[in-house]
């Protein structure tokens, strides 16, 4: 059987792309206007409508709820949160600490509202397995595990050959850490069932409907405008593409694959019983999942970046890419080498110039926006969510200063990425420099991290 390359992205095999809600027939006033119906404009929705039913909110969505990465993603609901080392230079530890400390709940949040409203996302709550199969892998790791125990996380576990082989046999692996907070999740699936829920909610939902600008008020579409003293953009990887956001977060993309199911003598060669998502410690690193009907999906970075800031189309994603993602995935299982891929897809991401996420609310316009996420949205919105919706309730009086309002991601402000050909120019060297790093490190005996990829993020601000 052939390799399905794009149509959105495997989580979308079962059911078939979905069909749009009705577009917006026209002008129409709202309390509040959320722009992008993935996680973060789905979860504000809902928050906002359950801490006061009588707002009116309105979702504009260009395709349809669950068109961007929150329909695409590798299924990590963990706790990792983009910038959270930055956040502690700029504003101490224990600010970042308590960012860390929330992102830690939030898994929990996310497994917990998804049963209480009837959300089936085949959840399982394993953890997080990272792997390392060099000596510079394997130094990274211990230094990684170590930074994150002193840093506050004292529940990580640091495995060795042994013990890590017991969760998961990745061939070579020589060491891995493993973090309770994680799990593994059905992206699509997450992100269908909240739009459902927020629909019954009372929340309108409009898809079909891009938003040309955003400006202080109002929401403009070529079918007409809403209308609302808050307009939040939730647009993430799509950003470049509202009037006024071309260099504001850089759209990168990242690919994935999915297996066949694989047969019962393979799942006991790998094990993986603990269904913990998966990943290893190369600089172009791969994220996995056991998905709930018995395939490997696994991801990485393939070709990172269009230039122009252009986004993909609807999923496809490069042979290259897919060959390069199948070798991975052999070199980790040979026991899958007889498996078949059913499916490639990519997606893009939002990238903010220093990589750090952030949330805002502007108290004069009522504009604000939540994202940069990097790779970690599908926890990490929520929790951006929760905050935009404590944000506004404040700015309206309808609430106090909270918690997640005190977070150092609020508010904070970022210069804009180069433009072009810089820009391309950089993303396309860096992602060079790291892959080329990585081959090296893994023919190496060196414990050393290869010095292109220490160049490679000095130059990325990462
Ligand atoms: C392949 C891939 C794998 C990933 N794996 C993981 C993972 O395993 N774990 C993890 O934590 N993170 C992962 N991520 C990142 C994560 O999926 C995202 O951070 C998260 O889904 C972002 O949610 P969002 O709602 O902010 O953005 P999106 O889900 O991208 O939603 C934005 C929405 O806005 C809509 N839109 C765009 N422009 C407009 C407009 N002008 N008008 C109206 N609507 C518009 C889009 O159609 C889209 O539906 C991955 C991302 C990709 C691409």
């Amino acid at each position: 059987m052939g390799t399905v390359n794009g149509g959105i992205s495997f989580w979308y095999a079962d059911t078939g792309v979905p069909l749009p809600r009705r577009p917006l027939p026209g002008s129409e006033d709202a309390d509040v206007v959320i722009v992008g119906g993935g996680y973060t404009g789905l979860w504000t929705a809902y928050y906002l409508k359950r801490a006061a039913p009588s707002l009116r909110i309105t979702v504009l969505e260009a395709r349809f709820c669950g068109y961007g990465a929150s329909g695409r993603n590798g299924g990590w609901l963990y706790n990792g949160v983009a910038g959270r080392d930055r956040y502690a230079a700029l504003h101490g530890h224990r600010a970042a600490l308590a960012l860390q400390q929330e992102m830690n709940d939030t898994v929990g949040e996310v497994v917990r509202v998804a049963g209480q409203e009837g959300i089936e996302a085949d959840i399982h709550h394993g953890g997080v397995l990272e792997v390392a199969y060099s000596p510079a892998q394997s130094a990274r790791l211990e230094a990684y595990h170590a930074a994150e125990v002193s840093f506050g996380e004292e529940d990580r576990l640091l495995l060795d050959a042994a013990r890590t082989a017991d969760r998961v046999r990745v061939a070579g692996a020589v060491g891995g850490t493993w973090t309770p907070h994680g799990a593994r999740v059905h992206p699509a699936k997450l992100v269908r069932g909240l739009a459902a829920v927020v629909e019954r909610l009372g929340v309108t939902v409009h898809e079909g409907t891009p938003v040309t600008a955003i400006r202080p008020g109002r929401a403009e579409t070529a079918g007409g405008t809403v209308r609302a003293p808050y307009v939040l953009r939730c647009t993430e990887g799509f950003t470049a593409g509202l009037h006024g956001q071309r260099r504001t977060w850089l759209p990168m993309n990242s690919s994935m694959i999915a297996t066949e199911p694989l047969p019962e003598p393979v799942w006991a060669e790998i094990g993986w019983e603990g269904r913990e998502v998966l990943g290893d410690m190369a600089h172009a690193y791969v994220y996995a999942q056991r998905t709930a009907d018995g395939r490997i999906a696994l991801g990485g970075r393939g070709v990172p970046y269009r230039f122009g800031s252009r986004t993909d189309s609807d999923g496809s994603t490069s042979p290259a890419t897919v060959a390069a993602l199948r070798e991975v995935l052999v070199r980790m299982f040979p026991a899958a080498a007889g498996a078949g891929v059913e499916h490639a897809w990519s997606g893009v991401l939002g990238v903010p110039r220093d990589w750090c996420a952030s949330v805002h609310l502007d108290h004069g316009t009522g504009t604000g926006w939540a994202g940069g996420y990097v790779g970690s949205g599908v926890a990490t919105s929520n929790l951006a969510a929760r905050t935009l919706r404590d944000l506004v309730l404040l700015d309206s009086g309808q609430g106090g200063p909270t918690a997640l309002t005190a977070l150092p991601w609020v508010g904070h402000r970022v210069r804009r990425w180069e433009p072009e050909p810089i820009r391309w120019a950089a993303v396309r060297g860096i992602y060079a420099a790291y892959r080329g790093a990585d081959r090296r490190e893994a023919r190496g005996r060196g414990a050393a991290t290869d010095p292109v990829a220490r160049w490679a993020d000095r130059l990325s601000g990462h």
